[in-house]
């Protein structure tokens, strides 16, 4: 798959789906009612690429006036829990969607089983005692027709009999299973007698032990788009070859005029990251992350935690819209989604991460001031705040340097930078302890270069952070780097495990932040200048800071591969 950076112009114009949903409108189909439904199966937590899914038909629903369903996918109960089901819907109000109803496919398994039961004395459906492997091997290939299982032409009274008994606890899993009977041959694979039923012995969260036969996806789908009324049931590209058979089972199935219609878009995938819900899971139970919303997992919680807004998250999807074509989907267009959406929301402030401390020589002891530092130069309205100056402050590390290159605008000695929202000042030299470590800097202010001051507007090359040693307070700061090393590690040969990025997380506690972030509370959201956006993490407390990186300002890697 090739890497898709660009920002698709579909923001203008409508999208394939929304295309097909007016002319529908325009031509009366089903009285111009428009119902959709997002169906995750509650077997994990959403991700970015269910995102994609819900903006879409959640957004198709309100913007015709129709209704969006959330239904619950819980054909397999193996896999789901009632966890999952709560997240679901804590992650769809926070992405600013409200559903119809809540709707459980498995409401449905009664219904369903009464139209096997139809199917079966119809003559269109049969009970197969061969074992999974056995029916695979039959199925021949795209371009082989498959052969007939033996038990194909089974009386109808054996067959429902032998469906009472798939659910009646006494056959093991795997024992049997129930099949369409349609067309071995058929050039579409789905069509070789697809299997609707298998046997399950594990209690359902919502039906408990009433079931052990459980239909599959392919039996349960499409009906409950039926049940419900659904007229558009949008999913992703790789069901259209299940749609075939979605339409013949609702043929079957249906008695009026009506009937639900499956379209599909593309899915979202992203550079350094996997969607699966199986290999996401894995990365939780095998402690390989810190759970769902780690903020490096590409979970909608994770995003969440790490600081991105809904906004940002509706932004990135706008741009890179719906097509019919599988892509892989930039990660930094994500990242630039973000740093655009807090660049107008968040407040700026001074953190420095590896401070090292400088000392303004001239400036007189125990003497401090208020200075002003607007809040957000991007938006008018944001106000400002005052923050500390004295004679100690601390700079981050590599913001001095004592031998530097030619083209190093910040402190070395003899140099003259500007402290934001404060003075210029001019290096005078450091102190080293026994090895050699710089320790200390020097510097001398010019007290004519604050705000207001004649020579404010002196031009330096060179503007530094910094916070004062007075009022600082300590936090722990989480830098989160790609979870993977390779851009695609769904298609790498090795075990994606063995791809993940050893830095992913690096965690550090040295952080000194202006005493402006002394009342912050968890999801609150900063630039701190120069470095990048952080949020507070619900870790945090009164006496522990804690903030994320959501991003830095630059995106850093596009840089390092020369984009
Ligand atoms: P997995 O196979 O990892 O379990 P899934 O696709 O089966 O994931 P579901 O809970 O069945 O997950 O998905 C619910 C809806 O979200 C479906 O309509 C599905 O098409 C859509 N969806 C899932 N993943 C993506 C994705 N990466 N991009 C867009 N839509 C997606
Ligand atoms: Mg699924």
């Amino acid at each position: 798959m090739t890497v898709n950076n660009s920002a698709e112009e579909t923001k203008k114009s409508l999208n394939f789906i929304e295309v097909i949903v007016e002319n529908d409108i325009k031509a009366g189909h089903n009285d111009g009612r428009i119902q959709t439904r997002f169906p995750p199966e509650p077997n994990g937590y959403l991700h970015i690429g269910h995102a994609k899914a819900i903006c879409m038909d959640f957004g198709i629903a309100r913007k015709y006036g129709g209704v969006c369903n959330l239904r619950f996918d819980d054909t397999n109960p193996v896999k789901e829990d009632v966890e999952y089901v709560d997240s679901i819907k804590e992650d769809i109000e926070w992405l600013g969607y409200k559903w119809g109803n809540i709707y459980y496919a498995s409401d449905y398994f009664q219904q369903l089983w009464d139209f096997a039961v139809r199917l079966i004395k119809e003559g269109k459906a049969y009970i197969d005692e061969q074992s999974a492997e056995e029916i695979a091997k039959q199925k021949g290939s795209p371009t082989q027709a498959g052969t007939d299982s033996p038990f194909r032409n089974r009386p109808i009274e054996e067959n429902l009999a032998l469906f009472e008994k798939m659910n009646s606890g006494e056959l093991d899993e795997g024992s049997m299973v129930l099949r369409a009977k349609i067309d071995m041959a058929s050039p579409n694979m789905h069509f070789r007698d697809p299997i609707m039923y298998r046997i399950i012995k594990i209690a359902h969260h919502r039906t408990g032990t009433k079931w052990k036969a459980y239909p599959m996806y392919d039996f349960a789908h499409g009906q409950s788009d039926y049940f419900e009324g659904v007229t558009h049931s949008i999913c992703t590209l790789e069901f259209s070859v299940h749609r075939p058979l979605y339409d013949w089972f609702i043929n079957e199935l249906a008695t009026g005029e009506y009937r639900p219609h499956q379209y599909e878009f593309n899915r979202l995938n992203l550079t350094y990251t996997v969607m699966s819900k199986r290999k996401l899971l894995q990365l939780v139970q095998e402690k390989l992350v810190r759970g769902w919303d780690d903020p490096r997992m590409p979970t909608i919680c994770g995003f969440r935690r790490r600081g991105y807004t809904p906004e940002s998250i509706h932004n990135f999807i706008d741009k890179i819209g719906y097509t019919k074509y599988e892509a892989l989907n930039d990660i930094s267009l994500l990242e630039s989604a973000v740093r655009e959406d807090l660049n107008v929301r968040a407040n700026r402030i001074s953190a420095v991460l590896d401070p090292i401390k400088l000392i303004i020589t001239n400036y007189p002891d125990g003497q401090t001031e208020e200075l002003e530092a607007q809040n957000n130069p991007e938006d008018a309205t944001a106000g400002s705040h005052n923050i500390l100056f004295s004679k100690e402050l601390y700079i981050e590390r590599d913001d001095f340097m004592e031998d530097a290159p030619k083209k190093y605008f910040r402190l070395t000695p003899g140099n003259e930078v500007r402290l934001k929202n404060a003075y210029i000042i001019k290096c005078t030299g450091c102190k080293h302890d026994e090895q050699g470590n710089v320790t200390e800097v020097y510097a001398e202010y010019d007290a004519n270069t604050k705000s207001g001051m004649p020579d404010s507007n002196r031009k330096v090359k060179g503007t530094i952070h910094w916070v004062s040693t007075v009022d600082a307070i300590d936090a722990e700061v989480r830098l989160y780097d790609r979870l993977f090393i390779v851009e695609n590690p769904s298609e790498d040969e090795r075990d994606f495990k063995e791809l993940l990025n050893p830095d992913s997380l690096k965690v550090v506690q040295s952080c000194k932040i202006e005493s402006f972030a002394k009342n912050v509370k968890s999801g609150d959201k900063f630039q701190f200048q120069r470095i990048g956006y952080f949020c507070v993490d619900p870790d945090s407390t009164a006496e522990h800071l804690v903030f994320n990186r959501t991003v830095s300002l630059k995106d850093s890697w596009s840089k390092a591969k020369g984009k």
